[in-house]
Parts: C-alpha cells; sequence; structure tokens
C-alpha cells in the first residue's frame, strides 16, 4: 500500500498536507466514521479523495452540485484516477463509461447526487460496484434549519446502513446545531470522530527575515533560545552538516539529518531528538514526518520553503504542547531563485508547474505581508482572522510607502518588453544597463529605457520580488520563466489602484550585497567553471554566491 505522502506529491502534486488533512485522511482511510468541518478552501475533498485511492474498492461521494461533481471528476481523471459521475447531465456515453469502469473493477471514485439514491436500483448498483465508503460533501444540506437543505440527503443514512460501510462527511458550517443534525441524521445518532479543529496555532510566534548573512541569523536566533529542543530545516543535505557544526562550535547540542544517512543513522537522530533536552537537528524537509515530541520550543527555516502548506506542516511541529513557541524563516533573492529553477527544470507538466509558481508567489506574498502574518496565513487557508499580537509584523508593523510610479514603471517594462523576460533583464531596460541583449532587442530605443534610474539594481530586485508576492507579475514557466503581467495589475497600470510597498526590505536592498546564483544546464563541465566563478565574485566583489547545479544547490 502507497504511502498518503508519497500520493499526495505523485498524484495531487501537492509538498504537504494543509492543516488538518493529515488527520482526517488517516482516519478515513482506517474506516472510521467521521466529521469533518473545514473552511470554505480549506481541502476538503483531498480527505476522501486520498482515502479512496487508498482503499479497496469504490467510495462512492454524494455531492450536491452537478457542476462541483463534474470538476472533481474532470481534476481527478487529469491526474490518472479512475473516478466517474453518474448524474443527470451526463451523456449516454458518459454514463456507459461508467458502468463499464463498474464491470470491471476499476472504479475508484464515484459521484453521485442524491436524488440519485431515491431510486431502486442505486442502492443494487452500489453494492455491486464494491462500495467500501460513502463520502457526504457538504453534509450540512442535511440540515433542515440550514438554507442548503436538500431532502434527499436524508436519504443517506439508510444507504449507510444498508451497505454498512463507513462514512466520512465533511462541511464549512460549523455551529453546533448543524453538528448534531449531520450526527442524527448520517450516523443514527452516534458521534462520528469529528475534526473541528481552526487552523490558526496561537502559540507559535510567526516571523520572517531577509537573508543577509544566514548563518548568524539562524547563530543569533539558536543562541537567545540556548538549552530548548528545536528544528533548522535547511535546503540541501551538505548545508544541514555545516550549520549543524557551527551550531556545534557555538556551544549548542546539535546534530543533522537527511535523506542520504543511513536508516540506523536516522532512527538513532530521532530516537535522541524525542529522548534528549534540548538538542538542535538541522535537516532537510525528510526530517519531521515521524516526529511526535510536543515540546518543540523552535523551528527556524535557514532556506525559503517551497509552499506555504510546507511551511505551516514545518513550523507547525512546534508548540504542540500548547506553550509559546519560536519560528523564523529566512528568505532571499537567491532562494527565489533557486525554487522557480527547481519547479521549471523538474519533470512535472506544465500546469502542475504553473501551480507551483503560484504556490511559490503566494509563500513570497506571506513573507513580505504587510499586516498582520497570521491574517494573511488563515487568509490563505480560508479562515478569517484578526489580527493577532503574535507575529513579527504585529510587533512592529512594516513601515510601507506609496510605490505606485514605481510599480507602473517594472509593469510597463515588462509590456514593452512582450513580456518575454525575467526580472534581471527587466531591470537593465529600468536602469538604463547597455547589454548584449538589450544592443540586440533594441530595447534601448523603448520608452522605458532608463525610467528606473533613480534607483539601484538592487532596490528594484526588492521591488520585483514584492510585485511577484502582490501577483502582479507571474513567471511563465513555458517561457523559461519570463514575467506576464496578470490581470490583477490592470488597474494598477491604469493608475486606478495605488500600490504600497514594504520600506524595510527596499531600503535593506541598498546597503547590502545581493547573492549571486549562477545556474547551470545539464552540462557538467560547466561546473567547475561555476565554481571558479562563484570564487571569483566572493574574493573580487565581496559578493556572496553560491552554485546552483542540476537542483542541486552546492556551496563551497
Ligand atoms: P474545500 O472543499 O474545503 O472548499 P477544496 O477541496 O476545493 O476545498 O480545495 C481548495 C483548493 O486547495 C483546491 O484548489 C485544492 O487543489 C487546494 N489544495 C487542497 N489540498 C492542498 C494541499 N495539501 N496543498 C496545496 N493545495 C491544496
Ligand atoms: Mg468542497
Ligand atoms: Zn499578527
Amino acid at each position: 500500500m502507497p504511502r498518503d505522502t508519497d500520493l499526495l506529491k505523485s498524484v495531487f502534486g501537492f509538498d504537504a498536507f494543509r492543516p488538518g488533512q493529515a488527520e482526517i485522511v488517516e482516519a478515513v482511510t482506517a474506516g472510521e466514521n467521521t466529521l469533518a468541518i473545514m473552511p470554505t478552501g480549506g481541502g476538503k475533498s483531498l480527505c476522501f479523495q486520498l482515502p479512496a485511492l487508498i482503499r479497496d474498492g469504490v467510495t462512492v461521494v454524494i455531492s450536491p452540485l452537478i457542476a462541483l461533481m463534474r470538476d472533481q471528476v474532470r481534476a481527478l481523471k487529469a491526474v490518472g484516477v479512475e473516478a466517474g459521475a453518474l448524474t443527470s447531465g451526463n451523456t449516454d456515453d458518459e454514463t456507459d463509461a461508467v458502468f463499464a469502469a463498474i464491470a470491471e473493477g476499476r472504479l475508484k471514485l464515484l459521484y453521485m447526487a442524491p436524488e440519485r439514491l431515491a431510486s431502486g436500483g442505486t442502492l443494487n448498483l452500489l453494492k455491486r460496484a464494491g462500495t467500501t465508503l460513502i463520502a457526504v460533501d457538504e453534509a450540512h444540506c442535511v440540515s433542515q434549519w440550514g438554507h442548503d437543505f436538500r431532502p434527499d440527503y436524508l436519504r443517506i443514512g439508510a444507504l449507510r446502513r444498508a451497505l454498512d460501510v463507513p462514512l466520512a462527511a465533511f462541511t464549512a458550517t460549523a455551529d453546533a446545531e448543524t453538528r448534531d443534525e449531520i450526527t442524527e441524521k448520517l450516523f443514527d445518532g452516534t458521534a462520528p470522530r469529528t475534526f473541528l479543529r481552526g487552523f490558526d496555532r496561537p502559540n507559535i510566534h510567526l516571523a520572517f527575515a531577509v537573508k543577509d548573512s544566514p548563518r548568524s541569523q539562524i547563530l543569533n536566533f539558536a543562541a537567545a533560545r540556548k538549552g530548548q529542543s528545536g528544528i533548522v530545516y535547511s535546503a540541501t543535505r551538505a548545508k544541514t552538516e555545516t550549520l549543524a557544526r557551527a551550531l556545534e562550535d557555538a556551544g549548542h547540542t546539535a546534530t543533522h539529518y537527511h535523506a542520504g544517512m543511513e536508516a540506523e543513522a536516522r532512527r538513532e537522530v530521532e530516537r535522541r531528538f524525542q529522548q534528549q533536552d534540548g538538542l538542535i537537528v538541522v535537516a532537510t524537509v525528510a526530517f519531521g514526518m515521524g516526529i511526535d515530541k510536543p515540546d518543540i520550543r523552535w523551528v527556524a527555516h535557514a532556506d525559503l520553503p517551497k509552499s506555504i502548506e510546507a511551511y505551516y506542516q514545518e513550523i507547525g511541529r512546534a508548540g504542540r504542547d500548547g506553550a509559546p513557541a519560536d519560528t523564523l524563516t529566512l528568505f532571499g533573492p537567491d532562494d527565489i531563485r533557486l525554487r522557480r529553477s527547481q519547479i521549471d527544470e523538474g519533470l512535472a507538466p506544465e500546469d502542475r508547474r504553473t501551480a507551483d509558481h503560484g504556490r511559490l508567489n503566494a509563500l513570497l506574498g506571506l513573507a513580505e505581508a504587510q499586516g498582520c502574518r497570521r491574517q494573511a496565513l488563515l487568509r490563505y487557508f480560508g479562515e478569517d482572522a484578526a489580527p493577532c499580537g503574535n507575529c513579527d509584523t504585529c510587533d512592529t508593523p512594516p513601515e510601507v510607502f506609496d510605490a505606485t510610479i514605481d510599480v507602473m514603471k517594472a509593469l510597463s517594462a515588462a509590456l514593452r518588453t512582450g513580456e518575454s523576460f525575467g526580472a534581471g533583464h527587466l531591470i537593465d531596460v529600468l536602469t538604463g544597463t547597455q547589454t548584449d541583449k538589450i544592443r540586440d532587442r533594441g530595447h534601448d530605443k523603448l520608452p522605458t529605457w532608463g525610467v528606473g534610474q533613480d534607483m539601484p539594481r538592487r532596490q528594484w530586485q526588492a521591488v520585483f520580488r514584492q510585485i511577484m508576492g502582490l501577483d502582479f507579475l507571474r513567471p511563465d514557466p513555458a517561457r523559461h520563466g519570463a514575467l506576464r503581467v496578470t490581470e490583477k495589475a490592470h488597474p494598477v497600470l491604469r493608475g486606478e489602484d495605488p500600490v504600497t510597498l514594504r520600506r524595510d526590505s527596499i531600503a535593506r536592498a541598498k546597503s547590502r550585497p545581493v547573492v549571486r546564483a549562477l545556474v547551470a544546464d545539464e552540462d557538467a563541465p560547466l561546473l567547475s567553471a561555476l565554481k571558479a566563478k562563484r570564487r571569483a565574485l566572493a574574493e573580487a566583489q565581496r559578493v556572496p554566491a553560491y552554485v546552483v547545479f542540476n537542483d542541486r544547490t552546492l556551496i563551497e
């Protein structure tokens, strides 16, 4: 049986579970009767789709809207899952295909509207199909007092009794009356295992910082928490080892962990972390799945995670005991380039790459949030919240300034050059920097040529980072990450919407050397040339640099 996290990635293309999903998937897969309450957009579908793939037999999904069913079936088929719907909107061919899949024992998910349960043949069909699980989406439709009442939902209880299989109910409606009614109507009054947990982990302090001197930033963070158990996540295996050594040199008890280690050595680190107080583990994301330590006091990211889901899962390992816990996530332009090139050079199909860029943008937006960071985080998961008072942007609200003109300049540089270039070239245009590419394309003849000379290159980089975080510019994976202007930016371009940016990251960009990433292709001999260039950069210009090669960051 495949592990659910493997399927999460291989079938659905997600890096991590969203808050709450893992526990629900586990219970549903184990065949428990469950009721899961999650906000809209929280990711409920996955909580029955993934168990359906792992379990034997067919999962029947009762859903109230034909359009919703068709969307889900289309999305599942697109990733190779055998799913079908029996709805009044079906063509004969579609219905025949569903029956054929049932007859051949291939079907995994069968969607149907509750009305279908009224017809006598349905029960026999579901028995014949080998139904082993009933999933009820929008389960509040069973409530007679709610505004979405669907009388046919009342037939589901009888279906469950007749099939004698577990039932998993999902809704975004959280009030107690609705819950009681669901218990009574769908589960005959025996309370199912209920998952009602807001996504918020209010005891975890949230903070991001621009990466300027990553090693000392992590060392300072750890020094302020000496003797406490903590995890440092790092993007590369090599760095877990060097950072762990640096922490030890600074007097901490620290060790490293990554998937390249022998299984026995890994188990030993897990065991030590569980038992020993105050151990720091510097690890890649391979660490943590099986870790169930309630008193992890802090989690730091030495490199930017892949997505908000991954970020939240990783920091969520801190403070399970409910006592205050601290987190710090470092991010810089080198991280963004690394993540982008990992996405673009991966083997994933194009639409999945686009989705991955979108998820990275969402994380960048969170990294440079202007208001309460927790509010922004919870909004991403569909949950509303008041400003929290326990995050860095609540502690010290970032100073923002009206950057409408700068943003308009950046967007128009992208448009004038046919939305065919990355930030580097657009900054050349804005700052009036002559390069071969500029000359070859005649970009020094453009009206936007040199209009951004009032700001140095590094500040423009910070502007582009924030604009991408705001999702005004989005890299097109089909065109080597060329930046395209999004719909969202149109009112800005028309001068209708003002834009504010965070002053701190722009101001800091002025005073700090930028990190250079040199991206190589498959050509192995290039590697030594790149390493030499990196050394030259570091020595001659005192610019910290590293080499990205075949998806791996190599730091000398
Ligand atoms: P709900 O039914 O709770 O309103 P959906 O199941 O429709 O939410 O999911 C909302 C969105 O979240 C979808 O676009 C889905 O692809 C995405 N999503 C779900 N789970 C994850 C995850 N673990 N990582 C990233 N995206 C996810
Ligand atoms: Mg839904
Ligand atoms: Zn806050």
